[in-house]
């Protein structure tokens, strides 16, 4: 049992106990399956399609349009890989964007290792891509444009509404990542025509290993995982009942809770923002100042960028659970973020980010507590920083 403060919210979230709670009796007594035609099998498949119902609710799309799938980097993968077999993979071409998670750069660079040309278009130096740009390097061949709806590592929001029209003017799908924004920030399928749209439960308080894809009735789409077809055809294995269920409840409290919620995040995201700029000499915000998640800092600290693990660490002991945004995984800690260096930071400010992710269960006490704590942090690394350069000299 965790018992630190806990501000990584988009590496995961806390797990909303009625969620939890939903998913108990699927855990052990109701354990049928859904493929099969006895009560048992009636019963998982009544939660599942429940469920179903409830994801499609909160992204105002029909169920029958709703793929669960295994994860948010499942969900990727089968909208970038399926839309892609659809075509033939050959004359084929792909744009995404240079500041996307792996589950989308990766499985660009495999599709490009097996002959489709693929786009990395640019970003800002607050991290939005045009549609400008895109508009520019649309090609005849383009079958898909893939751009997330908002920033793991930054928090800024893309603008997917713009950046949807220019795809479909030019005859392209359009697929967004919104992982990190579905479940936080409202989402329209059918208002805002995207063809398909990845969520992950576990970013919005519900269960980690679930995930399901959006895709628009139409859309043309080959499925990864062949077999017994559950999922439409496009998703085969039995289907993980328990998780399932406690996603769809997860996405009904998100959906009903969202609006407060989301302006209660804003405005402690937005006093922690004034406050260190206030109390914190040399502190930069990175990102768009407001196009950005509702509960999502991503800050740096002059001199300080080689230290921003020490200053993780410093904050750890404190009791803080806080993420560096150099990478996404400890396997990378330290490395240069490849997505603050795609919005034109360089190699050293790429490393030394530092990222502060509300969610749910975050209280006023805990930000005032994390306000008192930072500058003397900051301050007392910036000391020993600065006091190795004096022992080492300056070149020059
Ligand atoms: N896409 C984005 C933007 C993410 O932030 C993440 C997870 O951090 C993923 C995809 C992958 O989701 P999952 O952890 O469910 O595989």
């Amino acid at each position: 049992m965790h018992d630190g403060i806990y501000f990584d919210n988009s590496a995961t979230t806390p797990m909303e106990p009625r969620a939890a709670e939903a998913m108990r009796p699927f855990l052990a007594g109701a354990f049928g399956n859904p493929s099969s035609l006895h009560s048992a099998g009636r019963e998982a498949k009544a939660a599942v399609d429940r469920a179903r119902g409830q994801i499609a609710e909160l992204l105002n799309a029909k169920p029958e349009e709703i793929v669960f799938t295994g994860s948010g980097t499942e969900s990727d993968n089968l909208a970038l890989l399926g839309v892609a077999e659809s075509f033939g993979w050959g004359d084929c071409h792909i744009i995404t964007s240079a500041i996307e998670h792996p589950a989308i750069l990766e499985t660009c660079r495999y599709l490009q290792r097996h002959g489709v040309e693929a786009t990395f278009l640019p970003v800002g130096r607050d991290g939005v891509a045009s549609p400008d740009a895109l508009a520019q390097v649309m090609k005849p061949a383009t079958r898909l444009v893939s751009v997330m709806a908002a920033n793991n590592v930054a928090g800024t929001l893309q603008p997917i509404l713009e950046l949807a029209r220019v795809a479909h003017a030019h005859g392209a799908l359009f697929h967004t990542d919104a992982v990190q924004m579905a479940g936080r920030i409202p989402l329209d399928a059918e208002r805002h025509s995207f063809d398909l749209l990845s969520l992950s439960a576990h970013k919005f308080h519900g269960p980690k290993g679930v995930g399901a894809l959006y895709i628009r009735q139409g859309a043309p789409i080959m499925p990864l995982i062949h077999g017994g077809g559950q999922e439409f055809g496009l998703r085969s294995a039995t289907e993980n009942v328990a998780g399932i269920v406690g996603a769809g409840c997860a996405a009904q409290i998100a959906r009903e809770e969202m609006a407060e919620e989301a302006a209660r995040l804003v405005r402690l995201r937005d006093h922690i923002i004034d406050t260190i700029s206030e109390t914190i000499p040399n502190a930069y915000l990175i990102g768009h100042r407001y196009q950005r998640l509702p509960g999502h800092i991503c800050l740096g600290f002059s001199g300080l960028e080689g230290e921003a693990i020490k200053l993780l660490l410093a904050l750890d002991a404190e009791g803080f659970c806080i993420s560096s945004g150099s990478a996404c995984s400890a396997s990378h800690a330290g490395q240069p973020s490849h997505v603050l260096t795609a919005m034109g930071y360089d190699p050293i400010r790429a490393r030394g980010s530092l990222r502060i992710t509300l969610g749910r269960f975050n209280t006023e006490a805990e930000v005032r507590r994390f306000l008192a704590i930072l500058p003397q942090a900051v301050g007392s690394l910036r000391s020993t920083a600065f006091a190795h350069v004096r022992t080492v000299g300056v070149p020059g």
